[in-house]
């Protein structure tokens, strides 16, 4: 039966390229980086250019990257890093549609003793800088806004926002997992403090991600240990999954403008034929500027748990929410920040395009998909 995965934004399919210059570094250049025979040489320079590779897709210096295991854990330590050289102020800022890699962080600094403000987003899922400037205090430490939402594929007004901040010495995190490699982030021209990536969300591995940590922003390690990643991530560098990094980022680097235009031609016709075909189907977050390759339907009346299961009887591969909450069974956070009422939010599926994804593919979905929500709906089928 024919496969189509359209939950890319879960995880990526690992390229071939990527695993095929990973791979020596598990046979062949075993060696730890830190060592000083020649085993740890070659390990050593990859490392390095890795680190050049990623910079360059992030338009910063390779200093001011950070290698880390997973895109939770940049969330994690760039949010407790920052507060960690901060004294005195205790409030931060995120919004109402993150990650549980940020909210959850965030609900934890509440238990603390800080004071958090979730920023309210639009129908379409956007955030209106003006409540942020609002919501600024002089005992703000911290605002993290996510560059693109991971359901809906709404990006948020990152640049506005920097200009929001600007002057009052408030570091910025962002959580830039689902964006990172599908439009363009640089970090040259955007004063963003600290950003979060995920090398599975980009086909590299699991098991590597990396967090952007602008030269002079104060930064408190969140482990101790040893000198690697000048001391600011200690622990024996993942080389394999670092190799792959770099060469996803490259790889990335040369497949943004394909994004912009065959991915998101592919995106707007699975939309314009599912609504199109189904009546009373919606995509929300429609209204706002978005990420090329992610769409979130809505087809009221049905139960998105079910819907998977009939999708991924006929190979298609989607989910409902974020991967972790759709196992959860959870209605989406997001959809109910968004205003949708939670019938309507436990009726949404998110579909995620990838650069593989074809024309095929999304011509398969169009066909097959009427039939299922009839189904759900207890229509007969057309
Ligand atoms: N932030 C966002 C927006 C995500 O979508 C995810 C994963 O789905 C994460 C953070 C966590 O990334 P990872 O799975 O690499 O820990």
């Amino acid at each position: 039966m024919r496969t189509v995965y359209l939950d890319n934004n879960a995880t990526t399919q690992v390229r071939p390229e990527v695993v095929e210059v990973m791979t020596p570094f598990f046979t062949d250049f075993y060696g730890n980086p830190s060592s000083v025979h020649r085993l740890g040489a070659k390990p050593a320079s990859a490392v390095l250019k890795a680190r050049r590779s990623v910079a360059g897709l992030l338009g910063c210096t390779d200093s001011e990257i950070i290698f880390t295991s997973c895109g939770t854990e940049s969330d994690n330590i760039a949010i407790g890093g920052a507060l960690g050289a901060t004294t005195g102020k205790k409030h931060v800022i995120t919004t109402a549609v993150e990650h549980p890699a940020v909210t959850k962080v965030f609900n934890r600094l509440e238990s603390l003793g800080y004071r958090a403000t979730y920023l309210p987003v639009d129908g379409d899922g956007c955030l209106d800088p003006a409540d942020l400037e609002a919501a600024l205090t002089e005992d703000t430490a911290l605002v993290s806004v996510m560059y693109a939402n991971n359901e809906t594929g709404v990006l948020m007004p990152i640049q506005e926002i920097t200009r929001t901040m600007a002057g009052r010495n408030i570091p910025l995190h962002v959580d830039a997992v689902t964006a990172a490699g599908k439009i363009p982030l640089d970090m040259a021209a955007m004063p963003i403090d600290l950003l979060a990536v995920s090398g599975h969300k980009l086909h590299a591995p699991k098991g590597v991600g990396v967090l952007f940590c602008r030269k002079g922003t104060p930064f408190e390690p969140m482990m101790d240990g040893s000198t690697q990643e000048r001391g600011r991530r200690p622990g024996t560098e993942n080389v394999p999954g670092i190799v792959a990094m770099g060469k996803a980022c490259e790889i990335a680097a040369g497949k943004q403008d394909y994004y912009d235009t065959e991915v998101r031609r592919l995106r707007d016709r699975l939309e314009d034929g599912l609504v199109g075909a189904i009546e009373d189907t919606h995509v929300n977050g429609r209204g706002a500027q978005r990420l090329p390759t992610t769409s979130n339907v809505l087809f009221r009346g049905i139960d998105a748990g079910a819907m998977l299961l009939l999708l991924d009887e006929a190979g298609i591969c989607a989910s409902a929410g974020s991967a972790c909450s759709s196992r959860a069974g959870k209605v989406s956070p997001t959809l109910l920040a968004m205003g949708l009422t939670p019938e309507d939010a436990a009726a949404s599926i998110r579909f995620s395009l990838s650069a593989w994804t074809t024309e095929e593919d999304i011509d398969y979905c169009i066909d097959i998909i009427p039939g299922i929500v009839d189904k759900l709906r207890g229509r007969k089928t057309r």
